[in-house]
């Protein structure tokens, strides 16, 4: 018998009202390891009735009173580092390495991070004139609904529960169908950490059915959504009948560009970790790499040797760096585009293949994959393929290369490898993309803003920015003339 997990309503653990159930495998080994509870509209009515309830309170609560909640919750997730990395090295493939030094120890930061900065928010007073007070006060939005992705489970529903939560607003999470668990332990802490009843509720189950009703409930005033961009399409399709707002953190395809005077040793590492770190399921992964003609050659022998170092394979064994990807489709969405690859007569230069071993031969892994002499328009160069495979790409003229940087309909993030800082910033300004790293790629603080352009997005996650992601901005005029007559009354007159 494996483990059934409860769905989360009005701080306790609850079965779905169908009695159904989701199963969780690990993909690692290709076994069912878990049961999730299957929610649909009814788990969804408890969900919002609590957080409805829970709301006047919670709102009310003075911001420094919720930041605690947020301060103990981080330490109590400190406290379940153990529990949580395996939870979610479990559900997701992703190296125990990984979710025990970086994804665990962030979630604890951000929060930390957003109970701070949630004290520092602040109004205005307008200085509109001598005769009135003129203010603005930011209020919480009441129930958001937090629709959140796989590739890092718990991070993604931190970056936006913990906003959420400390701005006073009630929550509900719909976690993704194929890795719920970790969201189903954080949602505990933060009720041990002292979060009330009804002010974090977590409803797992199909997006299609429960993360769209979801968007269609009358009563969640936001949705807060990071996933595909197909999936943000529909999720605004959906919402505009209420014109509800959405928040949209979506997919990328993101350039790598290493201009003639970069410093080629150091490209080569930020490419490394920009475009296998997560096995490249990471929504900024370097994926279209544009490298000058006179450096190509070297630099893509050394990215290929670097990359050929990497240790796939048992996720729960401290020395592997790359794990499998989530899931079995996933896996063989990420193999057609290895094909399309092929046929288009890119030149394979590592990888390529399903790998054989004791170790990876159940689960779902696909090696780091490097493609050489790409043709821009071929279609694993246009998508976004959300795996450990790379294109490079030749250019012999700067503005060629920002041209191609540009050639897509995402516009998430990329990078410039250079020695020459002010070339850098100034070509930046030139790539349309929420975030732009000059010899780096993939770095995210909490405290910098994170979100894209395009097909890739809009609104902010992390940083100040996202306290107003999470509040209504309201302005309060108050008279004081004290006199009934005003000036303007005379254009009725
Ligand atoms: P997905 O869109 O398939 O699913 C995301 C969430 O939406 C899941 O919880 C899913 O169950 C739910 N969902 C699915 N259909 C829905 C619908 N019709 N209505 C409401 N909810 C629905 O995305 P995924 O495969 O889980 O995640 C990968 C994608 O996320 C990639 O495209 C990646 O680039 C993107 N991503 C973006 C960022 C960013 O910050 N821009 C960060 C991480 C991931």
């Amino acid at each position: 018998m494996t483990q059934v997990f409860q769905a989360f309503i009005d701080g306790q653990g609850t079965d779905s009202v169908s009695g159904e159930t989701l199963s969780i495998t690990n993909p690692a080994t290709g076994q069912v390891v878990a049961q999730a509870a299957k929610c649909g509209q009814p788990d969804l009515e408890k969900a919002v009735a609590a957080a409805e309830k829970a709301g006047p309170a919670w709102a009310a609560t003075p911001v420094g009173e919720r930041s605690k909640v947020l301060l103990k919750a981080a330490s109590l997730i400190m406290a379940n580092q153990q529990e949580l990395a395996e939870l979610e090295t479990m559900e997701h493939g992703s190296p125990i390495r990984k979710t025990m030094n970086f994804d665990v120890p962030l979630c604890a930061e951000q929060l930390e991070y957003f109970a701070g900065v949630a004290r520092a928010m602040t109004g205005e007073t307008l200085p509109v004139g001598p005769w009135c007070l003129s203010t603005t006060v930011r209020e919480p939005l009441g129930i958001v609904g937090l629709i959140t992705p796989w590739n890092f489970p718990a991070l993604m529903v931190v970056w936006k529960l913990g906003a959420a939560l400390v701005t006073g607003n009630t929550c509900i999470v719909k976690p993704p169908s194929i890795a719920p668990l970790t969201t189903l332990k954080l949602a505990e802490i933060l009720t041990e950490a002292g979060a009330p009843a009804g002010t974090v509720n977590v409803v797992t189950g199909p997006g299609e059915k429960i993360g769209e009703a979801m968007v269609r409930h009358p009563k969640i005033a936001k949705i807060g959504f990071t996933g595909d961009t197909a999936t943000g399409k529909r999720i605004m399709q959906v919402a505009s009948d209420h014109v509800k707002p959405v928040g949209l953190e979506l997919g990328g395809k993101n350039a790598f560009i290493v201009l003639d005077d970069a410093d080629v040793d150091a490209a080569v590492q930020g490419a490394v970790f920009g475009a296998f770190f997560n096995s490249g399921q990471v929504c900024a992964a370097a994926s279209r790499f544009y490298i000058h003609d006179s450096i190509y050659d070297d630099f893509a022998a050394k990215f290929v040797e670097a990359a050929k170092a990497l240790r796939f394979g048992d996720p729960m064994d401290m020395a592997t760096v790359i794990g499998p990807v989530a899931y079995a489709a996933h896996r063989d969405k990420i193999e057609a585009y290895i094909a399309d690859a092929k046929q288009s007569g890119a030149t394979l230069l590592l990888g390529g293949e399903r790998p054989q071993t004791e170790e990876t031969k159940d689960g779902y892994f696909v090696p780091p994959t490097i493609f050489g002499d790409c043709d821009q328009n071929a279609r694993f160069m246009r998508e976004e393929i959300f795996g450990p495979v790379v294109g490079l790409c030749r250019f012999s003229d700067t503005d060629e290369a920002i041209g191609l940087a540009n050639d897509t309909p995402f516009g998430l993030s990329a990078s410039l490898w250079t020695r020459d800082t002010a070339k850098g910033i100034a070509l930046a300004g030139q790539i349309k993309a929420g975030t732009v790293w000059i010899n780096e790629h993939l770095i995210i603080f909490c405290d910098t803003p994170w979100g894209g352009c395009k097909e890739s997005g809009w609104g902010k996650d992390l940083s100040k920015m996202v306290l107003e992601e999470y509040t209504l901005t309201k302005h309060i005029y108050v008279d004081l003339t004290g006199q009934p007559e005003k000036p303007w009354y005379g254009i009725l007159k």
